[in-house]
């Protein structure tokens, strides 16, 4: 459904303007808008991977052919039945389109209240933001806002939680366009390092990486990680490497120590690291504390940033 939307809506849209751009000049205007705004919206609400990051940008050359080409027409002076229709439909995507974007972009202002600074939970490299930022539309992670179910109980403190993968340098997380193994993704084995000093208070270990989990369960979803309680907060690293935990239960850390491998254990599609801050949870449930929003490295991250 993804590629769907991200790569076929923006190409049929664009041959569209291309190819058969409208007669009629409020329809032109309409279908222009409409266009451009879908594009806005993938462009900062799309999940850019694999097509990676700068497949809107070619959107954008190609967009600006297609208006360069539109300039200077002269059509009909009426609008028929299928006008009327097409007027709808254009306006439709465009005001869908705009309210994507924006959301998307208010989505990059941090909730009022505490923020965690943190420092970078990996070494220097090239990682890109899947998940992260104020809304639902681009932070996956914020599904548990409704507060109803227990699922969504027992991870509250994940909402404002930020998802890293790295690239390479054309901008992809892995070497083939379907990779089999998680050891194809290049942030696979990378280390995780504690982004502030604080005391480990809970870990796990021993979850295979790409095995399903047991959603049920209060804590499987997480795989193997290490939550570490740095003053007040308590920040999660997930979805370790079987095996690669480096730290025990009440260990001191300092910040930028190793404390595991990234890997793709839990509910993980694929390898990345997750970090989240939060007030300490329950025993039972020990990621539903309040979230807290992070300044990772200065930056409050959204998909889409890259650093
Ligand atoms: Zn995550």
């Amino acid at each position: 459904v993804l590629w769907l939307i991200q790569l076929l809506l923006p190409l049929v849209l664009l041959l569209w303007l291309l190819q058969w751009p409208a007669k009629h000049i409020l329809l032109r205007v309409l279908q222009i808008a409409g266009t451009g705004m879908i594009l806005f919206a993938l462009h900062f609400a799309g999940l850019w991977m694999m097509p990676p990051w700068w497949t809107p940008w070619v959107f954008w050359v190609v967009f600006a052919i297609a208006f360069w080409r539109g300039c200077g027409f002269g059509g009909p002076a009426r609008l028929g039945g299928l006008g009327y229709s097409l007027a709808i439909f254009w306006a439709g995507l465009g005001g869908l389109g705009g309210w994507v974007a924006l959301e998307a972009l208010r989505a990059r202002m941090p909730p009022d209240g505490n923020i965690a600074i943190l420092g970078l939970p990996l070494p220097e490299g090239r990682y890109y933001v899947a998940n992260g930022g104020s809304h639902e539309i681009v932070n996956a992670h914020l599904r548990t806002r409704g507060r109803r179910t227990t699922g969504q109980l027992n991870y509250w403190g994940q909402s404002y939680g930020v998802d890293l993968i790295s690239l390479d340098r054309v901008g992809f997380p892995a070497d083939s366009i379907a990779p089999h193994n998680p050891s194809d993704y290049h942030i696979f084995g990378t280390p995780v390092l504690a982004p502030c000093a604080g005391r480990i208070v809970h870990t796990h270990d021993g979850v295979s990486d790409g095995v399903p989990v047991n959603m049920s369960d209060a804590t499987s979803k997480v795989g193997n990680y290490a939550l570490i309680r740095c003053g007040t907060f308590d920040i999660l690293l997930a979805h370790f490497r079987k095996d690669s935990l480096q730290v025990g239960l009440g260990d001191l850390v300092y910040e930028g120590q190793v404390v595991g491998a990234v890997g793709t254990s839990g509910a993980s599609d694929m390898p990345h690291l997750h970090i989240h801050a939060q007030h300490p949870g329950t025993a039972n449930a020990p990621f539903s504390g309040e979230p807290v929003p992070m300044l990772i490295a200065g930056r409050y991250l959204v998909r889409g940033d890259r650093l």
